[in-house]
């Protein structure tokens, strides 16, 4: 069959695409499958299989408990300390550690308890349901002495500037965001949000898990106090693998941590009985690190840092505005509506195309009928009408783009959705 102009077009923007080679540091064998989902879970790294599978057979299977002083017990600061590269931290500002939902809910309670003369916790509407949770739990946990305050949107889409300073005021102990916003891939300017919080004398508290891997960031450079993390969406590091945390050096020895574990002991091996908070950012952590799912990060770090954040960033533009202008050329006919901020300045990796039947277009995008398409695309849905379409420019190709957007334009054109039931599954 003969390729559309469009698809030549695509094809094209593949070949001049400098990073191109680094799909292939991944596992990807079936060309019928899109991924468009890398910002929930990642790519497998082809250098994670046999990396892992020394991890097993040669460091526990042979090195048995002598693993810890070959390397184990140093992971958490050791994998911390090449993040900090992608993230313009300090070495021993970082640590691998637990999950993204526990790190936040360390640092909230040590950053709420540091600022006692203030009741606000500032946060948005916008945030991922866990970390309001978190917040809602450590209020309580703290005795309800403080308040959780959400910015509101005014367009579904963004937060304005304005909001956000009329927002922050002498009462405020913490401004605790998501920087790139879940659902709409609003992204926050850090830097500017950073410092009205410290002009207010509030600390602010960052969690990185959709700008990770996918923009580039200073965290020291705009002075930012706290921070955490995902590996497994933008950092391919694995289904469950260990979060991360940030905590800026002349911060550290002054917090107290909410959870005392032996690992956050000055001494964890002379057993004392009463705990002493280790010096640094040791004093976050709970205890035994997860060995095993933390393994597969690193080789997953080290593809990124060769690529380069800046390169990704560039790429990752260019991608989300081919995508965003394929959708307004085929899709908004059919009755879309772009979720996602169009100024790519406030916008992360992701795009969020808005459609009343946006579940049941999933559905056939991810599980088309037999006599359909060979084609599968994979993106997520996110309640109540977003499809969310993840770009991970270390794999995702322009092709890709155009093949998925051509699908859905088809699955709309021949009302191919209606043949799905809108009962949703567990995990959308
Ligand atoms: C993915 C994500 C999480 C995940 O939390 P877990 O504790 O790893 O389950 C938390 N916060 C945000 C903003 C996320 O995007």
């Amino acid at each position: 069959m003969e390729k559309s102009t469009e698809e030549v077009y695509a094809l094209q923007l593949d070949n001049q695409d400098t990073l191109a080679g680094f799909r292939e540091r991944f596992v990807i064998d079936d060309p019928d499958l899109i991924y468009l989902d890398g910002n929930s879970l990642g790519r497998l790294p082809q250098a994670t299989v046999p990396h892992l599978q020394d991890v097993v057979k040669n460091q526990w299977g042979k090195d048995l408990v002598r693993g810890w002083n070959r390397g184990w017990f140093e992971k958490p600061g050791q994998l911390g300390a090449k993040l900090a590269d992608l993230i313009g931290a300090e070495p021993d500002e970082v640590l691998v550690c637990d999950t993204t939902s526990l790190n936040l809910f360390k640092l909230t309670a040590a950053a709420l308890r540091f600022r006692v003369d203030r009741s606000i916790l500032l946060s948005d509407e916008f945030n991922f349901p866990s970390d309001l949770y978190v917040f809602q739990g450590v209020i309580e946990l703290l005795g309800n002495k403080h308040r959780l305050k959400l910015l509101k949107s005014e367009d579904s889409i963004t937060i304005g500037d304005q909001r956000i300073q009329d927002a922050i005021t002498e009462d405020t102990a913490l401004v605790a965001l998501t920087h790139v916003a879940f659902k709409s891939a609003f992204m926050y300017e850090m830097e500017s949000v950073t410092k009205l919080a410290h002009q207010a004398g509030a600390l602010a508290l960052w969690d990185l898990s959709h700008s990770v891997g996918a923009v580039p960031l200073k965290l020291n450079e705009w002075q930012v106090d706290l921070a955490v993390g995902c590996t497994y969406k933008y950092l391919n590091g694995g289904p469950g693998a260990p979060a991360f945390l940030y905590v800026r050096k002349d911060l550290q020895n002054q917090l107290i941590p909410p959870i005392w574990g032996w690992f956050a002991d000055q001494s964890p091996f002379d057993f004392n009985l009463d705990f002493t908070p280790a010096e640094g950012i040791s004093r976050f952590q709970i205890s035994t690190p997860h060995i095993l799912s933390m393994m597969g990060i690193e080789p997953a770090l080290d593809i990124l840092l060769e690529a380069g954040m800046g390169h990704l960033r560039e790429k990752s533009i260019q991608q989300t505005e081919y995508l965003i202008y394929l959708a307004q050329e085929w899709l908004n006919p059919l009755g879309f509506q772009l979720g996602s901020p169009l100024d790519p300045i406030q916008r992360g990796s992701h795009v969020s195309l808005r459609h009343p039947e946006a579940y049941r277009i999933c559905r056939a995008l991810i599980d088309p009928l037999p006599d359909d398409s060979s084609l599968r695309v994979i993106p997520d849905f996110r309640a109540p009408d977003n499809i969310r379409l993840g770009i991970a420019p270390l794999y995702t190709t322009y092709s890709d783009i155009h093949r998925a957007l051509n699908r859905i334009k088809t699955i709309l054109e021949d009302g191919i959705y209606q043949e799905y039931s809108k009962k949703q599954l567990k995990v959308t």
